[in-house]
């Protein structure tokens, strides 16, 4: 009898996770289930990729199935909200899977696409509802939705949620919830004061932690290189195109602080003939769901996001996460570094530091309590970084759609591989400022910069080359504690 059998889940549920080729639970959902099908409360600690989605999902529709009421017009049985479009998007599509031999309905809501369609959706009601917490608060203004009905609240990625200014939009939520009902937070970080907030809306919860509170994801290798902002790009565009081409590198991630900046990034990238897309606030929700999905079948191997839009991306394949700026709050740098090393797979997480972002990486390796593995910059660097392209021309619409253009790879600029300016001629890149103004090092750049990095004085170990195809690197302890530190 397997585990799950033994939980008592129901045949229809055991069948989908038997499709799913899940044999075992994962330890947050061995100890997470059993009291949820108690009906307790519950304040759920893992980190990201442990499962979470399941533990809460699996106990939850055995309740569903197990006490059928009908569905109520514009009502759900539960609710799970999700800080973000993708997010929700993907714990909805979980759902549907561990649900389809049941007969429930599982409806998704966010914003960037139109309400009306989504209240058409709602009319006949649905058992599970899965929302971003703006647009719910959307329909039921349009009395499209009622949470009068609503059994099973599940807030997942809880602190960040009330991190991003959600708390406001919560406390109405909540407030509309029938007090009878059964509480799930779910997150990976849990500071004190985002958990005392929490308490609002859980009752004496049953606390199910995986893995010490803020322990960076397991079977991370990570390491920080000393470098000028200016340069960052330069270094960014080698590192991926030697990892690219070698296969060292297999899909990355990178994590800029501004939306403006994910964009330019882009640009540099794509004119150096990596196929990148980015994924942030700003893009319309076709854009984002058409870069994931990109980023998801391999064609586009580099995604370049704002934490907001990468929150709870569960893409499996990530091998490398570039911070190409350090998060200044450093629960984020958990929750970046988290995309990789998913699923009981091992990643790579590259963070680029300048001077003024050596406080955040203190914060950071104090929370952790992990030190980052210096890597130096390749001793020919600044050669090598005047070698690349410029990008095009920033135009209106940002870079090119994900996915639709041809790789330019290896035929440089000007070659006859459509690039992403359209075929239209990079007139000027190459003379012109990289990025299209301002003082910049960038692609170009990095030798007229200003200051030297570090790196010209390292090891002459060299980080963009050096790394070995993913499947020969050996085993062993990768933690990178008690190396030293900057
Ligand atoms: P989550 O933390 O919910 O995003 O889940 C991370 C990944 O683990 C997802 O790709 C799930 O499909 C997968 N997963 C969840 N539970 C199990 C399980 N019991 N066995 C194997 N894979 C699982």
């Amino acid at each position: 009898m397997s585990y799950f059998e033994q939980l008592g889940l129901a045949e229809p549920i055991l069948r989908a996770l038997n499709d799913k080729g899940y044999a075992d639970p994962t330890p947050i959902q061995k100890q997470a289930i059993p009291a949820l099908m108690e009906g307790r409360d519950l304040l759920g600690i893992a980190q990201t990729g442990t499962g979470k989605t399941a533990a809460f999902s699996l106990p939850s529709l055995h309740h569903l199935a197990k006490n059928p009421t009908g569905r109520y017009p514009s009502g759900c049985r539960m609710l799970v909200l999700s800080p973000t479009r993708e997010l929700a998007a993907q714990i909805a599509d979980n759902m549907r899977g561990y649900a389809k031999f049941l007969d429930l309905s599982v409806q998704c809501i966010f914003g960037g696409l139109p309400a009306s369609k989504q209240a058409r959706k709602l009319v006949p009601g649905c058992d599970v509802l899965v929302a971003t917490p703006g647009r719910l608060l959307d329909l039921i203004e349009q009395r499209a939705l009622t949470l009068r009905h609503v059994e099973i609240f599940v807030l997942d990625e809880a602190d960040q949620m009330m991190d991003l200014g959600f708390i406001k939009p919560l406390t109405r939520i909540a407030a509309m919830l029938p007090e009878d009902r059964q509480s799930l937070f779910f997150s990976a970080t849990m500071p004190k004061a985002i958990a005392d907030l929490g308490k609002r809306f859980i009752k004496n919860p049953v606390r199910v932690e995986v893995a010490p509170q803020s322990t960076t994801a397991e079977r991370v290798e990570q390491y920080g290189t000393f470098i000028n902002q200016a340069e960052k790009q330069a270094l960014l565009t080698l590192t991926l195109r030697a990892g690219l081409d070698d296969k060292s590198i297999d899909r990355s991630l990178v994590f800029t602080r501004t939306k403006h900046g994910a964009d330019k990034v882009v640009r540099h990238l794509v004119a150096a003939g990596i196929n990148a897309a980015a994924i942030h606030g700003n893009k319309t929700q076709a854009q984002r769901t058409r870069a994931l999905d990109g980023f998801r079948n391999g064609t586009v191997p580099v995604l370049v996001a704002t934490d907001i839009a990468a929150r709870g991306i569960d893409v499996s394949g990530v091998s490398h996460v570039f911070n190409f700026e350090i998060p200044n709050v450093s629960e984020q740098y958990v929750h970046r570094i988290g995309r990789t090393a998913r699923a009981g797979a091992d990643g790579i997480a590259i963070s680029y530091i300048a001077a003024d972002e050596k406080p955040y990486i203190k914060g950071i390796e104090r929370l952790t309590g992990v030190k980052l593995t210096p890597m130096p910059l390749p001793s020919d660097f600044q050669l090598q970084a005047r070698t690349l392209p410029a990008p095009a021309p920033k135009r209106s619409g940002a870079e090119r759609a994900p996915g639709g253009g041809q790789h330019n790879r290896g035929r440089g600029p000007g070659g006859n591989g459509r690039s992403n300016n359209g075929g239209r001629g990079r007139d000027g890149a190459s003379r012109g400022t990289p990025g299209g103004g301002g003082k910049r090092g960038g692609a170009n750049g990095g030798a007229r910069s200003g200051g030297r990095s570090d790196g010209g004085r390292g090891p002459v170990t060299n980080p963009v080359t050096s790394a070995k195809p993913r499947d020969e690197r050996g085993g062993g302890d990768r933690r990178s504690r008690g190396r030293p530190s900057y």
